[in-house]
């Protein structure tokens, strides 16, 4: 049998590394995650050469070295010339990742923003093969999406395309968001926003069961929960959260008429909430989303890390 050909893929969110290779197909062969902390983007890109190096140590390659690596990171990243621009607005300081990596481990590498990095899963092995105008929405710890129009997906000047978690819908908390403006969606909609809603909201409702530990993160499936029993903050926190959700689905198809949206996102396992997202869907608006508002069909969890690879598929292929 020939030996199969492969591609690392890097995939660096807010706490974790991981790290794993994949096939030509985009099937998920070995991986191994790392738990991170960084500051700033020297200090992320020091940790992921110390994961790689531990990774071709202790996991290694499945056949012969990888063909090229593919990067998934937070924040703006200008994917043609490999440059991690920022990580959020009070850490801006473009380095050339893709650089960096290259001359260490003597591989070709690519770098891309980790919701467009998933966005490219899913054009080539996802819906992307049955649809070229769709919009891959991101919801977990955040929001955020990538929108493809004519099979291209859109970048924008300056990389910054499909910040959607930082539209304002009519959904209204008084919840300050990171970027400046209030009642994001981001700050109602996603994992954060539920919980930092049900913080700032419990004390008009003092009779809830719902936990809110003091060091971790309210649990959304409880709140969704609750709200099934009555729990009035949890009923509200839904009704806020689903209502945001549905209002920015309906928006964005507006604004590029796509056939398909996917859906992608830790969000996804709290099968009520996207439930209640759709049952708000206006049937008018939705009218020439044919294909429907469905969930990814790669798996889930390791969208970011099959992104990565496919990242790095795209960059030799652009390279030829
Ligand atoms: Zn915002």
């Amino acid at each position: 049998m020939a030996m199969k050909q492969t591609f690392l893929g890097i995939v660096l969110g807010g706490t974790q590394l991981t790290i794993g290779e994949i096939d030509e197909y985009g099937k998920l062969l070995k991986m191994k995650d790392y738990q991170t902390v960084f500051f700033n983007q020297e200090s992320a890109q020091d940790m992921i050469i110390s994961s790689l190096h531990d990774y071709e140590t202790h996991v290694g390659w499945i056949g012969k070295r990888p063909l090229a690596m593919g990067v998934g990171v937070i924040g703006r990243v200008d994917s043609e010339k490999g440059i991690w621009q920022q990580i959020d607005p009070a850490r801006t300081h473009p380095i050339n990742l893709a650089r960096t990596l290259q001359e260490t481990f003597s591989m070709p590498c690519f770098v891309d923003n980790d919701v467009k990095a998933s966005t490219r899963a899913v054009m080539r092995w996802g819906a992307g093969h049955e649809s070229n105008n769709f919009i891959y929405l991101y919801i977990g710890t955040g929001i955020a999406a990538s929108i493809v129009i004519d099979g291209k997906q859109i970048r924008g000047a300056h990389f910054n395309a499909g910040e959607v978690g930082h539209l304002k819908v009519g959904t209204r908390v008084g919840m300050r968001c990171a970027c400046g403006r209030t009642d994001c969606v981001e700050t109602i909609a996603s994992s954060v926003g539920i919980d930092r809603c049900a913080r700032m909201l419990r004390n008009d409702y003092p009779d809830t069961n719902l936990s809110i530990p003091s060091n971790e993160r309210v649990k959304v499936e409880d709140v969704f929960r609750l709200a099934k029993a009555g729990d009035s903050l949890c009923v509200k926190l839904t009704e806020n959260a689903t209502d945001a959700l549905a209002d920015l689905i309906m928006n964005l198809v507006r604004v590029t008429d796509p056939d398909t949206i996917i859906l992608g996102g830790e969000m996804l396992e709290i099968s009520d909430y996207m439930a209640h997202v759709k049952a708000k869907l206006q049937p008018v608006t939705m009218r020439f989303v044919t294909r429907g508002v469905v969930p990814t069909r790669l798996d889930a969890k390791n969208i970011g890390l099959i992104g990565a690879g496919a990242v790095a598929m795209d960059g030799l292929e652009n390279q030829k």
